[in-house]
């Protein structure tokens, strides 16, 4: 823990990454964990471009299934403490790997949601984006051309959009620390963004109950869940 606190307060640019992991405890299913099972179905099956080809209709109905759990769900105090270390000038960048919108929702502005969102939707067609309906019955259709809506998140097999990538990068070649809280480290290619850092020269923070990939090349393992542990870290290093 001491090692911790030296490293982030002696940071000049300290990014984030976070994963299913760090909203566990607002009561959000990881899709690795125990709990990732919805009905019969293998969660992770559910998010790729297959499902939604085969099967439109039943992964609409996870989705709204999903929408409706997250509307339920409230920032923990590790979504809480990112925040408040964006505004005090500590955090320079959170990249996250979630779609559900927990740390927008505890104050943080500087969020790089590299897998998409789950409050936002865009056309299978054309080029229309816009918020997830309230409502959801069957399959959302666009209100521009009238083809299957989907939710505007990156699902397994896809790619990452460009420009949010560039800012990334960006992000990773100034970072001295990087925090990595709750992810399994297995999805690519937001898994490789610690190795850039470590690469470069700088320090990985790796807060996780269990070993992953990662945990070799991190400089301090907190062996813990993600909303205890930062409290912690922010009464030693803000003194609050
Ligand atoms: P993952 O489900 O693959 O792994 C979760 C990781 O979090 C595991 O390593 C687990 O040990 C760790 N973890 C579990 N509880 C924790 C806690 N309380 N504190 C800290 N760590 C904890 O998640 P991933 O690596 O983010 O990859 C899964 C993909 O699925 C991502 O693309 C993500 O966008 C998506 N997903 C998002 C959400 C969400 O938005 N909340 C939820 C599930 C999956
Ligand atoms: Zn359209």
């Amino acid at each position: 823990m001491e090692e911790a606190v030296r490293l982030i307060k002696d940071s000049q640019h300290m990014v984030a990454l976070t994963g299913a992991g760090v909203s566990q405890e607002s009561g959000i299913p990881t899709f690795r964990g125990t709990d990732g099972l919805w009905r019969q179905y293998d969660v992770s099956r559910l998010a790729t471009p297959d499902a939604f080809e085969t099967n439109p209709s039943l992964v609409w109905e996870w989705y709204s299934w999903r929408i409706g759990l997250i509307s339920e769900c409230r920032p923990n105090r590790a979504h809480i403490t990112l925040a408040s270390w964006e505004h005090r000038g500590l955090l320079k960048a959170l990249i996250t790997q979630n779609v559900d919108g927990l740390h927008q929702a505890a104050g943080s502005k500087n969020v790089i949601e590299v897998h998409g969102s789950i409050h936002h939707v865009r056309c299978t067609v054309c080029r229309y984006r816009g918020p997830t309906p309230v409502q959801i019955e069957g399959i959302p259709v666009c209100p521009e051309c009238r083809a299957y809506l989907r939710p505007d998140v990156v699902w397994f097999g896809e790619a990452l959009d460009q420009s949010i990538l560039q800012s990334v990068y960006h992000h990773l070649q100034s970072a001295d620390v990087c925090l990595v809280i709750g992810t399994s480290g297995l999805v690519q290619p937001a898994a490789t963004f610690p190795f850039i850092v470590k690469f470069l020269g700088g320090h990985v923070i790796e807060i996780n109950p269990d070993r992953t990939p990662l945990t070799d090349i991190s400089d301090v393992r907190l062996a813990g869940k993600a909303a205890e542990t930062m409290a912690r870290l922010d009464e030693l290093v803000t003194g609050t």
